[in-house]
C-alpha cells in the first residue's frame, strides 16, 4: 500500500486521535516520519482505556503500526507503554517478535507521560520545538485506540463508529465500555449500576484535563472517561471557581515562590512558558510581554494547577483564559528552534502518578475498571458534528432518513482537513441541528 491510499482509507473511515482534540490521523501520515511511536501511557489518573485494549487487541495493534511503518519508511516502531500496565506489557511482549522493526519502550509512571511532546522525549531523546509537532523531530505519534481505529479500517473495512470509554467514580460498577458515539452520559452511568451517591458532578476526560460536564453530555470520538464525583469535591471546585475569585486570591496569596515553574513539564523541556511569570503579570497588574504571549505555548497538562501550587492558586485555568483571548485575536504559538536537550534537573523533578492521585483526593476511586464490550442497549444516539480538528464535517442526512452504522451522516469539508462522520447505530433521524445528528434507534 502507498500513503496515498493509506491516507485516503484513514480519511473515509473517520479515523481522528482517540484523545485530545482528535486530530485527523490521515494528515499524520508523513514521510518525515522516522519514528511511529504508539502512545500507551494514559497518564491521566483513573482512566483503564488504553492499557486494557492493548492486553486484549495486542495482535492487530502490532499489525497496524508494522503496516504504518512500512507505508512511511519509518526505521521502527516503538511501543511506548507504563512498566506498571503489567498486562499491556506481557501482551506486547508476546507478539512483538513477530514484527522485526517493533520495539517495547517501558515508560516511568509520572505525569503528563502521554503528553506527545513528553513521550517524544522519553521514547527518542529529542525535543520537538515549542509550538511545533512530534512530525517536526521525525516522530509520528498514534493512540492506542487509534491504531485499533486503523487496524478496522485498513484490514476489515470498518469506520469509526464507537468509542472506549472509562465509567468511573461515584457509580456502583466502575467499567470500561465500548459505546456507539452520540450515547448520553446517562446511559452509561445507568449501565455501570447508577450513582453511589447524590448531588454528584461530571468530568468529561481525566481529572486533570477533562471538562465539566452533565449527564446530557454525549461520547464522541475522543471522549476517554466519564468520572462522577460529589460536587463539592476539590476537582470540581476548579473548573467552577470563578475567574475574578481566581484573579484576586493570585493578587492575594501568590508568593512568586516559582514551585508552577519548577515543576512545569514543558518549561523542563526547555520550552519558554514560565507560568511564575505569567502569575507575576496578573498579581501586580506587570505587563511582561513575553511572560504573556509564552502562554500559548503551554500544553494545559493542568501540572502547575493542580499539583505544584503550595496555595492552591489556579495558573493553568488563568493561562488557559489568556491564551484563549489570544488566540481570537489571531495570535499563534510560532514554531521555535527545537532546544536541543531537557533541562539538566528535570529526572529529578518529575511528578509520580501516586502523588499526584493522593494530591488529587481520589485514592479512593483508583480501582480496576473492567473491559466490558457487550453491546449497549440504548434507545437513541445524538452524534456530534465537532468531533476532531479541522474545518466542520457537511451533514449528509436530513429528519426521516434511515440509516445504518457506518453511513455516512455527515462528509468531510472539500479542499480542507476535515473528516467525515458515521451513523453509531441502525435507527432513523429524528433531528438534524449545527451540532448534532440524533438518530432513533429502530
Ligand atoms: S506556585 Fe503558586 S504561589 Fe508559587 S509562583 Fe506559582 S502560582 Fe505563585
Ligand atoms: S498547564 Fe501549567 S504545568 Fe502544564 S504546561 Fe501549562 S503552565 Fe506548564
Amino acid at each position: 500500500m502507498d500513503i496515498t491510499k493509506l491516507k485516503e482509507i484513514l480519511k473515509d473511515s473517520g479515523v481522528a486521535g482517540a484523545g485530545g482534540a482528535g486530530f485527523p490521523t490521515y494528515a499524520k501520515m508523513s514521510e518525515k516520519a522516522e519514528y511511529v511511536i504508539l502512545n500507551c501511557a494514559e497518564c491521566e489518573p483513573l482512566l483503564r482505556v488504553h492499557r486494557q485494549i492493548i492486553a486484549t487487541y495486542a495482535e492487530e495493534i502490532m499489525k497496524a503500526l508494522s503496516l504504518v511503518c512500512e507505508v512511511l519508511g519509518a526505521k521502527e516502531f516503538i511501543v511506548a507503554v507504563k512498566g506498571a500496565y503489567k498486562n499491556a506489557v506481557d501482551a506486547v511482549n508476546r507478539v512483538l517478535p513477530d514484527h522485526e522493526k517493533g520495539r517495547l519502550h517501558l515508560l516511568k509512571e509520572i505525569y503528563p507521560a502521554g503528553d506527545e511532546v513528553i513521550l517524544v522525549y522519553d521514547t527518542i531523546k529529542r525535543v520537538v520545538p515549542a509550538g511545533g509537532l512530534p512530525l517536526d523531530v521525525g516522530a509520528a505519534v498514534i493512540n492506542v485506540e487509534t491504531a485499533l481505529n486503523i487496524y478496522r479500517a485498513v484490514f476489515e473495512g470498518k469506520s469509526v463508529t464507537h468509542k472506549y470509554i472509562t465509567v468511573t467514580g461515584e457509580v456502583k460498577n466502575p467499567k470500561t465500555v465500548l459505546a456507539p458515539i452520540g450515547t448520553s452520559f446517562s446511559d452509561l452511568i445507568a449501565l455501570c449500576g447508577g450513582k453511589t451517591t447524590e448531588d454528584t458532578a461530571i468530568i468529561h476526560g481525566g481529572p486533570m484535563t477533562g471538562r465539566l460536564t452533565d449527564e446530557s453530555g454525549t461520547v464522541t470520538k475522543t471522549s476517554n472517561a466519564i468520572i462522577v464525583l460529589p460536587k463539592n469535591h476539590h476537582i470540581v471546585g476548579t473548573r467552577t471557581q470563578k475567574v475574578t475569585i481566581s484573579v484576586t486570591r493570585a493578587m492575594g496569596t501568590c508568593c512568586q515562590c516559582r514551585t508552577c515553574t519548577d515543576l512545569c513539564s514543558r518549561n523542563l523541556l526547555n520550552h519558554p512558558i514560565d507560568p511564575a511569570a505569567f502569575m507575576r503579570c496578573i498579581s501586580s497588574g506587570n505587563t511582561d510581554v513575553p511572560a504573556l504571549v509564552n502562554t500559548l505555548y503551554c500544553s494545559g497538562c493542568g501540572l502547575c494547577e493542580m499539583y505544584s501550587c503550595p496555595q492552591g492558586l489556579s495558573p493553568a485555568a488563568l493561562i488557559g483564559i489568556y491564551k484563549s483571548k489570544l488566540r481570537k485575536n489571531g495570535l499563534k504559538p510560532d514554531p521555535l528552534p527545537a532546544p536541543a536537550d531537557a533541562k539538566e534537573e528535570r529526572d529529578g523533578r518529575l511528578v509520580p502518578m501516586s502523588r499526584l492521585i493522593s494530591r488529587l483526593d481520589i485514592v479512593k476511586y483508583d480501582h480496576d475498571a473492567p473491559l466490558d464490550e457487550t453491546e449497549i442497549k440504548t434507545s437513541k444516539v445524538k452524534i456530534s458534528l465537532a468531533q476532531s480538528i479541522g474545518a466542520p464535517p457537511v451533514v449528509a442526512v436530513k429528519k426521516g432518513d434511515t440509516v445504518k452504522v457506518g453511513d455516512i451522516i455527515a462528509a468531510a469539508a472539500e479542499n480542507a482537513l476535515s473528516l467525515p462522520i458515521h451513523s453509531s447505530v441502525n435507527g432513523t433521524v429524528t433531528d438534524v441541528t449545527e451540532k448534532s445528528v440524533t438518530v432513533k434507534i429502530n
